[in-house]
């Protein structure tokens, strides 16, 4: 298996180096020269559980791996010390839909699924490409990826972490989630600035060659966790092609709450190699520039930023989607990419606007208060109870069948568990919540949903501070320099 650039088809990487480098050295995303087909029925997938399935789909993409090491990223991973459902993942009818549940893991949000297991396929990858120094991860967090990154390096032999927030521009429960993070190798440090300046920062430091030097001598190297990493995207194939063999219907539709586009494009992956899926819904928030891109075929960044209730779908640009448009657009891709850094906005061309693959994708969106009411019809008519994410994808998909009369057999991922947006849930149910404490509230969910207040937010209330390191905005690589050098 050979990945190359999206931007450049000659600029090309084994597995192994693509989630080592992580992006291409022309700023390109790393996509597989061929997607590969599953070479087992799916007879006999149903019959494995998660992490044998997991191996079924990843050793088809990672095949520079021996069955050994795959399998021990795996197990290392997909275990019940890091997530509290003994199947990892598990899906819950509601409504005339399945919910794939993905936030069993440490942080109760689906990017568990990919950062539990990215560590492992680091330092394996590491290793394979002859590198001998210790993997450093350096991250810029506006809350929810810091932490996640956080909890998946944890005590990882080979691996450190360093995570920068703005110190005032996290909500005091992330911020407490990430100061009371565990481990030897991870390292926490808010930054008296906002997040575009510790992104900022944080890129600078990745780029200084004189600490790149001087890591080296120490025995470290920095590498980056982010989404784009391909290392992150073939994990989560696995859970739809689990999810379809664990109802097998004749054909599927899955709906997707989208950010950043990595998880749906995963689901695309899992269509490539065989998975019989009829519509891939994206739903989008407020901020829709994938639902106007899916209807006219053009990208336009230039709107105003809305903030939301689902936080992590308040994106502008979507950088996975660069892979889906690599597909449609073969070589004009580096062309698009610059009009969409030089102007926001990008055409797709004519010829690619009836493209088996375009025609998959189906634009949705919901508002907040489609959203909201989401919640409150769902939790009375079924006593199930959505995070604001999963509930835009919930509302997106009724609106999608009202529209279309698509009775297709329907699985809506479930990004995050409610507790880790108690309030914004708890106020769609019910006006009164609103006055209520932060900490009232996870008893509140409690009585309603009746499901036990899961171990990360039990850990939040009771850990202990670990990190209380606090910089100046210019002063991230001095502080590297301090943990390391
Ligand atoms: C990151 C995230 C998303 C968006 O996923 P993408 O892969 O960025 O499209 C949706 N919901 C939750 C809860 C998330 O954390």
């Amino acid at each position: 298996m050979i990945y190359h650039s999206t931007r450049n088809t000659k600029l090309t990487a084994t597995a192994s180096e693509a989630i080592l480098k992580g992006i291409a050295p022309d700023g390109g995303l790393y996509v597989p020269d061929d997607i590969p087909k599953l070479d087992k029925s799916f007879t006999k997938l149903a019959k494995l559980d998660y992490p044998h399935l997991a191996y079924e789909v990843m050793k088809l993409f990672i095949d520079d791996f021996t069955p050994e090491e795959l399998m021990d990223a795996i197990n290392n991973a997909y275990n019940t010390k890091n997530f509290d459902h003994e199947d990892i993942t598990c899906l819950v009818e509601a409504d005339g839909a399945y919910y794939l549940e993905l936030f069993h893991g440490r942080t109760i949000a689906f990017k568990d699924m990919a950062l539990s297991i990215l560590p492992y396929l680091m330092m394996t990858s590491a290793r394979k490409c002859g590198v001998k120094e210790d993997i450093v991860i350096l991250t810029a967090t506006s809350g929810d990826t810091g932490k996640a990154a956080l909890a998946g390096f944890d005590s990882v032999p080979g691996t450190g972490i360093v995570v920068f927030y703005p110190k005032d521009g996290v909500s005091p429960v992330q911020e407490r989630q990430m100061v009371t993070q565990a481990g030897e190798n991870t390292h926490v440090i808010g930054i008296r600035g906002n997040f575009d300046d510790a992104q900022r920062e944080v890129k600078k430091a990745f780029t200084d060659e004189t600490l790149a030097k001087k890591m080296l001598e120490a025995g470290y190297r920095f590498s980056s966790a982010n989404s784009i990493n391909i290392g992150r995207l073939v994990p989560q194939i696995a859970y739809y092609v689990y999810a379809y063999t664990r109802l097998c219907p004749k054909e599927i539709n899955f709906v997707v709450p989208t950010g950043n586009f990595g998880n749906i494009l995963a689901a695309y992956y899992a269509y490539r190699m065989g998975v019989p899926i009829h519509k891939l819904i994206c739903a989008s928030n407020d901020n829709k520039v994938l639902y106007d891109f899916f209807k006219t075929g053009v990208y336009d960044r230039n709107r105003e930023f809305i903030l939301t209730s689902s936080p992590s779908m308040d994106i502008l640009i979507s950088s996975n989607l660069e892979r889906l448009i690599a597909e449609l657009a073969g070589e004009e891709t580096a062309g698009l990419m610059k009009q969409l850094s030089d102007k926001g906005r990008y055409e797709l061309p004519a010829n690619s606007r009836s493209s088996e693959a375009l025609q998959l994708f189906e634009g949705e969106f919901a508002s907040e208060a489609e959203m909201s009411a989401r919640i409150k019809e769902l939790y009375e008519k079924e006593g199930y109870i959505l995070d604001p994410h999963t509930a835009v994808a919930s509302a997106a998909y009724e609106k999608y069948k009202k529209e279309t009369g698509d009775d297709t057999c329907t699985v809506i991922a479930s990004t995050a568990s409610p507790y880790k947006f108690t309030r914004a849930v708890l106020t769609s149910i019910d006006a009164k919540y609103s006055s209520m404490e932060d900490f009232a509230l996870f008893d509140e969910l409690n009585k309603l949903s009746q499901v036990p207040v899961p171990k990360a937010i039990k850990d939040i209330i009771s850990a202990p501070v670990k990190h209380n390191t606090v910089c100046d905005k210019d002063k991230l690589i001095e502080e590297i320099e301090k943990i390391y050098l």
